[in-house]
């Protein structure tokens, strides 16, 4: 498979305080992982422009935007606060419009066949933030900024958005509320931040909350029960990834056990439906993931399987 890296140098100037878990490092651990596994070559590189105005008011409010905008600290200035752990510096800025514009770039050249699928190595991320707010470390809605642009200027009827960050994706949820073109799958540990998820509803929302140290078997469970006939029913013409890789044993912002070959085997079955229903086109981008080499390791076993590597 052709896939695409796609990522910017101002993805690591956003840094909220000293010691935060969502550092810039993170990005560093994937890429160190993948050039140490000989991976960084199989990718075709590109870097982001900034999602415009028109492509963030597809999924978030005027009000939202302008917000972010009119807060956006200069140099020197105290950090604007979203929320309780979700600050702005005079970077975040910057690097929240690069990190939803590599979605709109994916989607781009999956629609004009450069590359087939592709994984956004972005921050901040995205899945928390809804319609009118920003939260959890979340600005713009970025999977949702990538979804809404295949709709909107591929004409797309049907697309699935898989989310296996180990927190619900909230936002994700809020803004395709009402959207019957967009089917939604996730797994979460449940009861943990953000504490939402509504009941499943068949053909629009597959909801599989998973109870603190739920591993490996309960999760490739969920996903074969719970996803894969909805997906076989959906026939989703384009799969989107909310690629968080905070579920990992070793990450301590949560309790869920998986290991990376769990990442690994549930982006296959998605290369799979992807290649059934969907031309092979998958975008995938970065959401959790604290541990540093658990967050390399995991994301290289998923890369690996876009790629279509063992
Ligand atoms: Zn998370």
């Amino acid at each position: 498979m052709k896939t695409a890296y796609i990522t910017h140098p101002d993805c690591l100037k956003h840094e909220m305080t000293q010691g935060h878990p969502e550092k810039p490092a993170r990005l560093l651990a994937i890429q160190d992982q993948l050039q140490s596994q000989q991976l960084w070559d199989f990718l075709e590189h590109f870097e982001p422009v900034d999602a415009s105005q028109e492509e963030l008011l597809r999924v978030h409010t005027e009000k939202h935007i302008a917000n972010l905008f009119k807060n956006s600290p200069q140099a020197g200035q105290p950090l604007f606060h979203v929320d309780p752990d979700t600050y702005m510096n005079e970077q975040t800025l910057n690097a929240a419009l690069k990190a939803a514009g590599a979605g709109v770039m994916a989607v781009d050249l999956i629609m004009e066949k450069k590359i087939e699928n592709a994984f956004c190595a972005v921050r901040p991320p995205g899945h928390h933030a809804e319609h009118d707010q920003g939260m959890g470390f979340c600005f713009f809605n970025n999977i949702a900024v990538a979804a809404a642009h295949v709709l909107k200027k591929y004409n797309l009827e049907r697309i699935a958005i898989i989310d296996f960050d180990v927190h619900h994706g909230n936002g994700t949820e809020d803004i395709f509320e009402n959207d019957p073109r967009v089917l939604v799958c996730s797994t979460y540990e449940h009861p943990l931040y953000p504490y939402s998820g509504r009941p499943t509803i068949p053909g629009r929302l597959i909801n599989c909350p998973l109870k603190s140290r739920s591993a490996g078997p309960e999760f490739r469970m969920a996903v074969q029960k719970e996803w894969l006939p909805e997906l076989e029913k959906f026939k989703p013409q384009f799969i989107f990834i909310s690629a968080g890789f905070d579920a990992h044993w070793q990450d301590d912002m949560a309790q869920l056990q998986l290991n990376e070959s769990d990442y690994q085997w549930v982006t296959r079955k998605m290369v799979q439906i992807a290649e059934k229903y969907s031309k092979d086109r998958i975008v995938s981008m970065l959401e959790g993931g604290y541990v540093l080499d658990a967050l390399g390791r995991s994301a290289e076993q998923h890369i690996r399987a876009l790629i279509g590597l063992d």
